[in-house]
């Protein structure tokens, strides 16, 4: 009790007895009640209002102590209020007997209606009945606080419960509905559970195949090197995640490719606990990406691998540094263009195909590899060959896999090819140095006439000029004036004397010195080039021709002049009109130019193709089938060309030039003599070296001839001087 000595003094203090209890007593008993519990109480009341409030209690205990016959039962209400009002904390009870006890007669009891001895007898049990309601109350608050926490409780659970309901079910929606498929495993690899998507990925409708599988069991041959790394670094949880590409094993034997993500499901506490597996199915796309693959690194005709894959390869191997060696065989159809020409492309691309089979058939061990890298263009490239033997066995099988003929349409077409091999350590030269290399010396075997190979040797390299430095310069060598022309005389037969000569066009090339026309007449063809240059020469030959007329060399017969014409310029809408113009603009008639087209670029042009050259001869311009017999033309289809002269190859003349002749060649020569006579063709004779190609080719009817025997193409002067030579013979 904390009530001091001034509490009981002041306005409200004890009066004197006989007049009952006076209602400031009453108050007064209420303040110092008030001032003793209120600290012990959790009200919200102020002070001033829980003083308030314990007035009608005072009261209440007043009129309960004064009252005959004594029955203490209301002021347990007493009780009942202060627990109500929150006076409910240990100490609240002793506190407020402690006031009931010291106060309470002495403000609240009139010492005239009720004697000392039996208050303080009633106060005593007036403080039982306030404690027993008190404990009551408190009770029954206490109860009512349980039931109102469980209740609470109880719906709290229901209420998480709901949440997880819901939180499960959305969960399986999206792990059933998703189209991404969704595996989860225990640690040990045992699966746990499969969405449909993944089951549907596997062709596993039923469900039976992934289930307690073990994520072990799905290694395949072609899976990353790091996927099962990572994979244990993962179930170790040193990793969060992995991301990958990887093949699974369907059950029924096809490939399933997936894009995987694989994460790590941790406990609340942190440690692993499961692994989630994401798949997506990307078996199509790899396939569309692995066929664009193919195509774009292999040749729609042949089938082979192309120049790009080539390059990779080369490129690869040569990255391995020096401790490995390479070896390369660039490989070139021998004749190809006249093939194509002649028996048209179409033949051209089954004979790339039989070569390109046979090719493939060469190469069997590992790291060997045949590759189409141009038009007729082959490579073997072996990856790391024990010798230098190794790779011209490659070659030599190369060129025996080629040597029987290959038929096509029911013909027998001969194939022959030019070799070059480069093989050395890695690592030394850059792939197109390489390739350069091989490039060059394929033309090394070409020149000595094909069918062989050659092994690249670096001195020759370096005298070799690269075709790509030549045809790079052709444009400037032709505004240069770097080209001149040779002439060969034309001889007549019948009389050895002069009847023309041929233009042969020849670069004076700076650095190399003369460039027969063999060297550059191809790549200007290529590039297009040819057009200016091959209009250069006609004009300059026209010119020629002019000059020798008006000079009166070849006597009463003006001279002839032949130029040479090439396939691109055939088909050039121009030609009639230029070369009309170029005769006109020199003044030369018609009939002292002849036009030489080769019989390949004739055979294979159709009748638009024909009409220029038809146009050409209807106006007295001679036309000349060149190098005939090297293509491959049907006798009977010389009718429907518009040439006036058939230039018979060299090839023919060969084995005329000993006596005796070879019976066959005489008989073949006669044969087409004959022939081009009937369908009212000339003949002349290409190559005569020997008087005795010259006597039997004139027995046989030829009616003119070129060759050494006669003169060396030479400068145009030489014409004047050299006429009376070649009539001697
Ligand atoms: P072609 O028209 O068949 O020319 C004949 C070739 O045979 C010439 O070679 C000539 O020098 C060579 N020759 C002449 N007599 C003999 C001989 O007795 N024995 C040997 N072994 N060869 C002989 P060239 O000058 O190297 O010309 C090669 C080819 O280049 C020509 O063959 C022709 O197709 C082409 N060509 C030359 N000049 C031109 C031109 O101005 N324009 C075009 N488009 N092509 C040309
Ligand atoms: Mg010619
Ligand atoms: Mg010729």
């Amino acid at each position: 009790m904390n009530t001091g000595p001034e509490e009981t003094a002041g306005p409200g203090g004890p009066h004197p007895a006989g007049c009952g209890p006076h209602p400031d007593g009453l108050r007064r008993f209420a303040t110092i009640w008030s001032r003793a519990v209120y600290p012990t109480t959790a009200t919200c009341m102020t002070r001033a209002e829980f003083e308030e409030h314990l007035v009608p209690l005072a009261e209440l205990l007043s009129s309960t102590l004064h009252a005959r016959p004594f029955d203490p039962g209301p002021a347990r209400a007493v009780g009942t209020a202060l627990v109500a009002a929150h006076c409910t904390a240990p100490e609240s009870l002793p506190q407020i007997l402690g006031v009931v006890d010291a106060y309470l007669l002495l403000y609240c009891a009139d010492p005239a209606l009720l004697p000392p001895e039996e208050g303080r007898a009633r106060c005593a049990r007036l403080q039982h009945a306030i404690a027993a309601g008190f404990a009551r109350a408190l009770q029954e608050r206490t109860r009512a606080e349980q039931e109102s926490l469980s209740r609470a409780a109880l719906a709290a659970q229901s209420e998480i419960e709901r949440a997880l309901h819901e939180s499960e079910t959305r969960f399986r929606a999206v792990f059933e509905g998703a189209t991404i498929g969704i595996g989860i495993a225990a640690l040990d690899g045992t699966v746990l559970e499969t969405n449909r998507a993944l089951n549907d990925m596997f062709g596993d409708t039923e469900r039976h195949h992934l289930s307690s599988r073990k994520v072990t069991s799905w290694v395949h041959p072609d899976d990353g090197p790091a996927v099962w790394r990572m994979y244990d670094e993962l179930v170790r949880g040193e990793r969060e995640h992995f991301r990958t590409e990887k093949p699974y094993h369907r059950p029924d034997g096809t490939v399933l490719w997936t894009h995987l993500t694989v994460s790590l499901l941790r406990d609340p506490d942190g440690s692993p606990r499961y692994m989630l597996a994401l798949m997506e199915d990307i078996t199509e796309r790899r396939l569309l990406h692995l066929r664009l693959r193919y195509e774009a690194t292999h040749d729609a005709l042949t089938d082979l691998p192309n120049r790009t894959l080539f390059f990779e390869r080369l490129e690869q191997t040569l990255a391995r540094g020096a401790q490995t060696r390479f070896g390369l065989c660039y490989l070139d159809l021998d004749g190809f263009k006249t093939v194509n020409d002649s028996l048209g492309h179409a033949v051209g691309d089954q004979l790339l195909v039989a070569v390109a089979e046979r090719l493939q058939t060469c190469v069997n061990g590992p790291g060997q590899l045949v590759a189409r890298i141009g038009g007729d263009e082959f490579v073997a490239l072996v990856a790391d060959p024990a010798c230098s033997g190794d790779v011209t066995d490659l070659a030599e099988r190369a060129l025996e896999a080629l040597s029987t003929p290959v038929l096509v349409d029911g013909r027998e077409l001969p194939v022959r090819a030019s070799i070059g091999i480069v093989d050395g350590p890695a690592g030394e030269r850059t792939a197109a140095e390489v390739l350069r290399s091989a490039d060059i010396t394929m033309y090394r075997a070409k020149a000595q006439g094909g069918n062989r190979y050659e092994l690249a040797d670096p001195d020759s390299d370096a005298r070799v000029i690269s075709r790509h430095s030549l045809t790079n310069r052709l444009p400037a060598a032709l505004e240069g004036q770097e080209f001149f022309i040779e002439y060969q005389p034309l001889v007549r037969m019948s009389d050895g004397s002069v009847e023309g000569a041929e233009a042969l066009v020849r670069w004076e090339h700076p650095r190399h010195g003369v460039l027969g026309p063999d060297r550059f007449i191809p790549l200007a063809e290529h590039t297009g080039l040819i057009v200016p240059l091959g209009r250069w020469v006609l004009e300059e030959a026209v010119r020629q021709a002019c000059e020798w007329q008006v000079r009166g060399i070849g006597g009463t017969r003006p001279l002839r002049v032949n130029v040479n014409l090439s396939p691109r310029q055939l088909s050039h809408p121009d030609l009639v009109a230029e070369t009309v113009a170029v005769l006109e603009n020199a003044g030369l008639p018609p009939h002292s130019l002849c036009l030489e087209v080769t019989e390949s670029a004739m055979i294979r042009a159709d009748d638009a193709e024909l009409k220029p050259l038809r146009q050409l001869a209807e106006l007295g311009v001679g036309i000349a089938l060149d190098d005939f017999g090297t293509g491959y033309s049907n006798l009977a289809s010389l009718r429907r060309l518009p040439a006036s002269t058939l230039k018979l190859d060299r090839s023919f003349t060969r084995g005329l030039q000993h006596h005796p002749a070879d019976p066959v060649d005489l008989k073949v020569v006669e044969g087409i003599v004959s022939l081009a006579h009937v369908l009212d063709l000339s003949v002349t004779v290409e190559g005569v070296e020997t008087a005795a190609q010259a006597e039997h080719l004139r027995a046989l009817g030829c009616d003119s001839a070129q060759g050494w025997f006669y003169a060396r193409p030479g400068p145009p002067e030489r014409m004047a001087v050299e006429l009376p030579l070649a009539a001697a013979h």
